[in-house]
């Protein structure tokens, strides 16, 4: 097999090429990402599509660091795969019941995980947080749509996230994966693509992330603000 061949294939479907090898290491999460957590998963916030919004930016954050890093290191002595396109991939599972969004942006390293998806560095985060200890009121989840708390958001529709990821200048990928309680997970993992795909593993409740239809009326609404295509079960959307 070629690699232009799987390019083709990657520009209309996302794989199911991972899979963990290796230990599995259980990590804390930092006390005030938990507090954050467990007001996010028990959110009665109507409005939890904007879990599609934060994902999405985050993705579109990661191409654009992709597309300034393989800019300017123009030898690419650290880039691997430096002329994959920048993509985001979303897919709807209705069966399984998931929700998975894909980027071929930067991607993050072991350390980059725990750091980044272990710990509140967001502004957003930290300000909701704040307000929420002002205002002693969790219940008054409206806050959640005005801060945007970022990637934590996706535990409003998700009792489990995956998190696959290969950093542009690794060899090795990752795999991340929380209920979103107290832990994570960090495990190595093969046939990871080079970014990271993020696969939300919906709540009951929240199965209408599922539905196609309605994730495309959702894109939609954000869509205008990325500068890479996003592609809905391989369609452009
Ligand atoms: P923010 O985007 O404001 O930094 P988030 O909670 O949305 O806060 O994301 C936290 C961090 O996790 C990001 O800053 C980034 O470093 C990392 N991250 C999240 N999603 C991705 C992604 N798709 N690709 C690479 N890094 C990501
Ligand atoms: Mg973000």
């Amino acid at each position: 097999h070629t690699e232009s061949k799987e390019k083709d294939d990657y520009h209309n479907i996302i794989k199911d090429s991972e899979k963990p090898i290796g230990e599995s290491t259980k990590h804390e999460f930092q006390a005030e990402t938990r507090m954050l957590l467990d007001i996010v998963a028990r959110s009665l916030y109507s409005e939890k599509e904007v879990f599609i919004r934060e994902l999405i930016s985050n993705a579109s954050d990661a191409l654009e660091k992709f597309r300034y890093m393989s800019l300017s290191d123009t030898e690419n002595t650290n880039i691997k795969d430096c002329d994959r396109s920048l993509e985001i991939h979303i897919s709807t599972d209705k069966n399984n019941r998931t929700f998975t969004i894909q980027d071929t942006g930067i991607g993050m390293s072991k350390d980059e995980l725990t750091q980044n998806l272990g710990i509140i560095a967001k502004s957003g985060s930290k300000a909701f947080l704040e307000e929420v200890k002002q205002k002693q009121a969790a219940g008054d989840n409206n806050i959640i749509g005005q801060f945007g708390v970022g990637f934590y958001s996706a535990f409003m529709v998700a009792d489990k996230v995956e998190v696959f990821t290969k950093n542009s200048s690794d060899t090795e990928g990752w795999k991340w994966t929380s209920e979103g309680t107290g832990c994570y997970e960090i495990q190595p993992a093969e046939g990871v693509q080079y970014g990271t795909k993020i696969i939300l593993h919906l709540k009951a409740e929240s199965r209408e992330f599922a539905d196609e239809d309605t994730i495309k009326s959702i894109i939609t609404k954000y869509s205008n603000f990325v500068g890479s295509p996003i592609y809905l079960n391989g369609k452009k959307a």
